[in-house]
């Protein structure tokens, strides 16, 4: 006997925000709310729930090595060598320090992949000092033409921030936003998307460690 629901019901009924995306990348539907906001890598375009559909999930996304961290994680579960991969993330904004966890999970329909289930969900949301850095303008600022303005590198998964420090070649020491203030860092940057070495290791090294 077939569910008395459709793959939508189930998708509108998922917690938090699920996106199903096909072996390519472009997206067969969603639940609600752009994929991840600005401050967490997610597009500055103007999210527009009609024209979402059918566009490449990864075109919401900002930053060359987050969008790569994202393809190679898709790409291992779309082969089916990893049935579902999850991680835990950040995704702050001035006020709140919020915790987050996402989860990739291939679907099938019978023996053959039809579709990859992404679900951001809320893990804890604690209320802090506002931290500047994290308004969403500064996040998806691009650098005015002609301006060598300061650019510092915000990871996508821990919300570190690099310390910029111009005699290091290599390796930069990655810092919370906090420390980074403390330390007498300014507002008035350009933030580049990134992701980490701890976090690249965490996100994407599993992928090895656990290979079938
Ligand atoms: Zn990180």
């Amino acid at each position: 006997m077939p569910l008395p629901f459709s793959a939508e019901d189930l998708l509108q009924a998922i917690d938090g925000i699920a996106y199903a995306v096909d072996g390519d990348g472009i997206i067969l539907g969603f639940s609600r709310g752009p994929f991840l906001p600005a401050g967490e890598g997610g597009s500055d375009t103007p999210w527009n729930s009609e024209a979402v559909v059918g566009t490449s999930l990864f075109a919401q996304l900002r930053g060359a090595e987050v969008i790569e961290t994202y393809r190679t994680l898709h790409r291992a579960v779309w082969s089916r060598g990893h049935p579902a991969v999850g991680f835990e993330y950040r995704c702050d904004s001035p006020e709140t320090e919020r915790h987050m966890r996402m989860s990739l999970s291939l679907i099938r329909a019978g023996s053959t992949p039809v579709a990859v289930l992404y679900q951001s969900i809320t893990i804890t949301e604690t209320a802090r000092v506002p931290l500047p850095l994290f308004a969403a303008d500064l996040l998806t600022a691009r650098a005015p033409a002609g301006l060598d303005e300061l650019v510092v590198k915000l990871c996508s998964y821990c919300q570190r921030v690099a310390w910029p420090d111009y005699d290091a070649v290599t390796d930069p020491e990655w810092i919370e936003a906090a420390e980074y203030y403390w330390r007498g860092g300014v507002t008035d940057v350009v933030i580049s998307h990134a992701v980490c070495a701890p976090c690249y290791q965490r996100v994407i090294g599993s992928l090895s460690a656990s290979s079938p």
